[in-house]
């Protein structure tokens, strides 16, 4: 396993929201996978990097698309120089070297690929390599985590129950008004006045019922505006780039929420 524990001060920044730094850290001791549900944008893999470079473990990160086959994660044989050498996918460099292998949107993972996490995700934990005939065991280190954001999931792309159980569960939300000024001057290092316009911009957005947003407004997009905000950028034109264009295509409902971001600055 990587020794290697960074202090507080080198850790990617995170602020926490309730207790899932100690529940991260308990379920690695106990070797559980863990899932994390949540909103684009509200700290997922943030979280998973400043876990992993906490617990002093190397992280492989894998956005899952609809076209990821097992052998994306697993590895394939690739010819070079004449001969065939087989060569490790993320999920098994990370049960070798004992780190994390974050798989970000599972659920946009073929059916067939998620069932290679099976034998990972429950108390065998091991990896079958049907093309190389090994069966690896993990070690202590290695830990599972995948995440999903519950919004984006329609019928065909939810999780089967079978994959999901084997989960530790935590759910991620967008934070308290308090706790996303904490994570906009702690990011941006910006004004906390700023900050605080930006979310009680977020917090009107976020209640607006009468609009059809396909995803409510990211802490994500408050770093953006805060970071243009701050490099000299006017506040209305700002928040029009990183917040409203990003929210929606439709004319009408930018300029609606153009006057929600206008009664604030
Ligand atoms: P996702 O949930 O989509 O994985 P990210 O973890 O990429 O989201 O978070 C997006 C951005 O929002 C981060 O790069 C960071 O700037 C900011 N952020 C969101 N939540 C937090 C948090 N709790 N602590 C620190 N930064 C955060």
């Amino acid at each position: 396993m990587n020794a290697r524990i960074e202090t507080e001060a080198t850790l990617p920044y995170y602020a926490p929201s309730s207790d899932e730094v100690t529940l991260f850290e308990q379920a690695w001791r106990n070797r559980l996978p863990v899932l994390i549900k949540g909103p684009t944008g509200c700290g997922k893999t943030r979280f998973v990097a400043h876990m992993a470079a906490k617990l002093g473990l190397p992280l492989y990160t894998v956005a899952c698309h609809d076209d990821l086959s097992a052998a994306d994660l697993v590895g394939r044989h690739l010819i070079g120089d004449g001969k065939t050498v087989w060569c490790d996918g993320p999920l098994t460099r990370a049960v070798r070297e004992g780190g994390i292998c974050y798989l970000d949107e599972v659920v946009e993972a073929r059916k067939d690929t998620t069932v290679v996490l099976h034998p990972l995700a429950d108390d065998r934990r091991v990896l079958p390599i049907e093309r190389t005939g090994e069966q690896l065991e993990a070690p202590s280190g290695f830990m599972l985590v995948v995440s999903y954001n519950p919004g984006y999931q329609n019928f065909l792309k939810s999780l089967k129950p079978s994959t999901r159980q084997r989960f530790v569960s935590l759910a991620f939300d967008f934070p308290t008004a308090e706790r996303e000024i904490g994570i906009l001057t702690g990011e941006t290092a910006c004004d906390p006045m700023l900050a605080r316009r930006l979310v009680s911009i977020a917090g009107s957005l976020r209640t607006l019922k009468d609009v059809d947003l396909e995803e409510a407004v990211s802490t994500r997009l408050l770093v953006y505006a805060a970071r243009l905000i701050g490099s000299g950028v006017a506040p209305l034109v700002a928040c029009r780039a990183a917040i409203v264009e990003s929210l929606t295509d439709d004319r009408e409902i930018a300029e609606a929420l153009m006057e929600v971001v206008a009664a604030t600055f």
